[in-house]
């Protein structure tokens, strides 16, 4: 161990002296030292990211007392990925839990964790994470954010405990927390893109570099100024994960090509990440990235059928079109289903969607039944001929299936799969029919910077914390190990966020 420190951060450090002097190109500079930084700004806590993470660190910060917190953002609108995911909130021991007599503790959310993390999530965060669930929910309920009447439960959860926002969109989310961050007056300043961190001699994050007036679309365009902030207590890196950065997440799985879709917001392209990392941060589960397989080929990105089919999946049945059969728990975790739904091919081994089919009676219960409908991203027929037809699914093994599927329905016991059925009580799959087609697309990244329970980042070669740097959110990685399960993104962003807060101002 000494012989890589000594070969390691400190060397680095003072090698960035030199580099920081003499470098006439900043641009491609990244961290540097402090020494001769003429410093622009200065802040008691720099945030990077406007996501659920570095909103919820903005307002816990304010809230325990700090005078002057900024959040930096790059892009020209703030909430990033957060913003346009499907706004699903998991937590034990809720209020709503309680109304509907629904038996949950911490224990349950963190086992339901463990299992699709397949022995490699970090059970220390997940149950910090699930502890402090509840309470990040309210801060998002006391900055007005408002939620259906009803829970999901999604796949992999052994109970409903899904809060959903009234919109179905993280935006129902971000837009009260921007507006309680303006009340506390933390300052938000967009088109800002950081590039590196500055460091003192010991090697201690004491600022950060950053692009003034950044355009997304051509990095090059654009920057007014580049800027040195100093931050007097701590950086908190909240810039979310890679997904959109192809290079990158092919260089940890060469199958999510370019082809793929992507249900990410265009900025999360993980630089802030590298960063980290080039600094020493321990990088973890960076293979381990999350298809969703709620999604549809027939729309980019989350589009509406999404929302649509996490809230039908509990009551419908996917059947692959070759076989007319199911061929998956419609309620297991996304890795389960994303890998069943990639083996649905054709006769010569090309992909061939699977359908979800749902009784109409129940999928017009969700808000977006009706646009799934209407932009031709769902389909609607008045009996399993005219669908199998439509689909060509051999029709008799598809008849078969839906009867054998009802009988699980009464029985609440699904012979095929295992299903949990308790949603399913009473919903047995009957004309009309809706259907969606269902193909994976690539969600959230597993991996990223190891962080502990107080969001401080490990240097990989002191094994020590770096001083000054806080990561919550998509960029730390090793929570949710192999799986993570829906809905425990936004508690994790934001109890991560909320902790970074508290573990700099000592609460
Ligand atoms: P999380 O869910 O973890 O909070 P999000 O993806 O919702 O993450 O938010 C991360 C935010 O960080 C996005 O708005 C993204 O544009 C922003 N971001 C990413 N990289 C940078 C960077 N280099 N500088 C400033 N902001 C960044």
């Amino acid at each position: 161990m000494s012989k890589v420190n000594m070969l390691g951060r400190r060397n680095f450090i003072k090698g960035l002296g030199a580099a920081g002097a003499v470098m006439a190109a900043p641009a491609m500079a990244a961290s540097v030292n402090a020494k001769g930084v003429k410093w622009d700004e200065t802040v008691e806590i720099a945030i990077i990211g406007s996501g659920f993470a570095g909103l919820a660190a903005g307002i816990e910060a304010a809230r325990q007392g700090c005078k002057s917190v900024t959040i930096f953002e790059k892009m020209p609108v703030f909430g990033g990925n957060s913003a346009i995911n499907g706004g699903l909130f998991a937590a034990p021991q809720t209020p709503m839990q309680k109304e509907k007599g629904v038996e949950d503790s911490v224990d349950r959310m963190v086992n339901d964790g463990l299992k699709a993390g397949r022995g490699i999530a970090d059970e220390a965060l997940l149950r910090h994470v699930a502890s402090h669930a509840m309470e990040a929910l309210q801060m998002t309920i006391d900055a007005g954010a408002v939620y259906h009447p009803y829970l999901q439960q999604l796949g992999g959860h052994s109970v409903p405990r899904t809060y959903q926002t009234t919109v179905s969109c993280g935006a129902g989310i971000t837009q009260p927390l921007l507006g309680e961050c303006r009340k506390l007056g933390v300052n938000m300043v967009p088109r800002t893109k950081f590039k590196g961190f500055i460091l003192d001699d010991a090697g201690k994050v004491v600022g950060v570099r950053l692009n003034q007036g950044y355009y997304f679309e051509d990095e090059d365009a654009g920057v007014e100024k580049e800027i040195n902030v100093r931050a007097t207590r701590g950086v908190i890196m909240a810039t979310g994960g890679f997904a959109q950065n192809v290079d990158l997440r092919m260089a940890q799985d060469p199958t999510l090509t370019a082809e793929v879709g992507c249900t990410n917001a265009k900025g999360a392209t993980g630089e802030g990440m590298f960063e980290m990392f080039r600094l020493g941060a321990i990088p973890v589960h960076m293979a381990h990235i999350q298809s969703g397989p709620w999604a549809s080929p027939d729309e980019g990105g989350f589009g509406y059928v999404s929302n649509y089919s996490i809230f039908n999946f509990p009551h419908s049945i996917a059947v692959n079109r070759m076989t007319g059969k199911r061929f998956m728990n419609e309620i297991a975790d996304r890795k389960t289903r994303a890998d069943a739904e990639l083996a649905c091919r054709d006769a010569e081994g090309k992909p061939l969607p699977p359908i979800m089919i749902t009784s109409y009676e129940h999928a017009k219960q969700h808000p977006n039944c009706k646009k799934v409908l209407k932009y031709g991203v769902g389909w609607k027929f008045d009996s399993l001929e005219a669908l199998a037809k439509h689909f060509d699914v051999p029709l008799k093994p598809l008849q078969e299936q839906v009867e054998e599927y009802n009988g699980y329905v009464k029985t609440g016991n699904d012979e095929q799969f295992g299903k949990n059925m308790g949603k399913a009580k009473g919903k047995y799959l009957k004309a009309p029919f809706t259907v969606v087609r269902l193909w994976p697309k690539v969600h959230y990244c597993q991996g990223g910077v190891q962080i502990n329970t107080k969001a401080e980042v490990k240097d990989s070669f002191t094994g020590k914390r770096i001083e000054g740097l806080y990561a919550a959110g998509e960029v730390a990685g090793g929570m949710h190990g192999v799986s993570r399960l829906g809905s425990c993104s936004i508690p994790d962003c934001m109890v991560m966020g909320m902790t970074a807060a508290r573990s700099i101002m000592g609460a």
